[in-house]
């Protein structure tokens, strides 16, 4: 008997909600104010937003005022930039510096009481495509997931994905959820490049926050993600637009294809956890979080 453990129950009692939570502005190296800034995702119909300077956290106070003037949910947080690896703060209750010692970072993040929680940023960007190592990936403990997908790292050195790290760490058995974001600097090209789906019980930031760290939501670059039911061993993924949906396992196996827009599969013999990639048209993705599977 398989167990699979996931975080995706009772979707219809939920709404979907869409948001970006990593965006600069004139704060640290963005091109435009945060009002501007804000002002372009509340036009574009997003659900909720974080502007995350580089060590510069927005305060709970600013996000009110901003929701107030926009109509959208705001998220305190900052990117916890100087001295390692970039680390997103969503959800802050107070600013966290930056340290060498990321780990002490996490957990002041962790420690706040607002259930705020840590991102790795997009850890194949730079040259060397390894921003952040799968070695610290692997000590840290308590960040809840990675940027499987930053928008702007896709037009500087390096790579905009990152599905091979998740892979590795969900092999070996850390729970991490996989995020998309567009990380915006510039005033024109940089949004809605990547964004989260989340399924919340209600338009708020604790609401929104809490799902985020459940896990109850899916990255997207333009494939929307319509049903997922989990049945027995078996598991089922309907969206509006995919033209391709694969089925991964350990450690980055596709072991079932699907050229439409849905799929069924029944989870395989030896993995310890699957997840669904859904190709669109152009360039566009979905990703789903990975279903954990136990046997007894
Ligand atoms: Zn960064
Ligand atoms: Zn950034």
């Amino acid at each position: 008997m398989v167990h699979i453990k996931h975080p995706y129950h009772d979707l219809a009692q939920g709404r979907w909600l869409r948001g970006n939570l990593h965006a600069h502005t004139t704060r640290s190296d963005g091109e435009r104010g945060p009002e501007a800034v804000i002002a372009d995702y509340a036009r574009r119909g997003y659900d909720f937003l974080a502007i995350t300077d580089h060590d510069i956290t927005t305060t709970a106070a600013e996000c009110a005022a901003w929701a107030a003037a926009s109509g959208m949910v705001l998220l305190p947080g900052n990117e916890v930039t100087a001295g390692g690896p970039h680390l997103l703060h969503i959800g802050a209750e107070r600013h966290v510096p930056a340290s060498a010692d990321r780990q002490a970072v996490i957990d002041q993040i962790t420690g706040q009481t607002t259930g705020g929680f840590a991102v790795v940023n997009h850890p194949n960007s730079h040259a060397n495509f390894d921003q952040c190592p799968i070695a610290m990936m692997r000590d840290w403990k308590g960040y809840i997931g990675i940027e499987v997908f930053n928008g702007v790292a896709g037009r500087a050195d390096g790579s905009a994905y990152a599905a091979n790290k998740w892979d590795m760490l969900l092999a070996e058995g850390r729970c991490a959820w996989g995020f998309a974001n567009d990380d915006t600097h510039a005033a024109a090209g940089d949004i809605e490049l990547g964004w989260n789906m989340v399924n919340a019980t209600a338009r708020t930031p604790a609401a929104i926050i809490a799902a985020l760290r459940a896990g109850r939501f899916f990255a997207s670059t333009g494939v929307v993600i319509e049903s997922i039911e989990v049945r027995d061993e078996t598991i089922h993924i309907a969206t509006r637009n995919a033209q391709r949906i694969n089925a991964l396992m350990n450690t980055g196996k596709r072991f079932a294809r699907s050229d439409g827009r849905t799929i069924e599969v029944r989870v395989p013999d030896g993995a310890t956890y699957v997840r669904f990639e859904c190709w669109g048209a152009g360039e566009s993705f979905a990703w789903t979080q990975p279903f954990f599977l136990t046997r007894s």
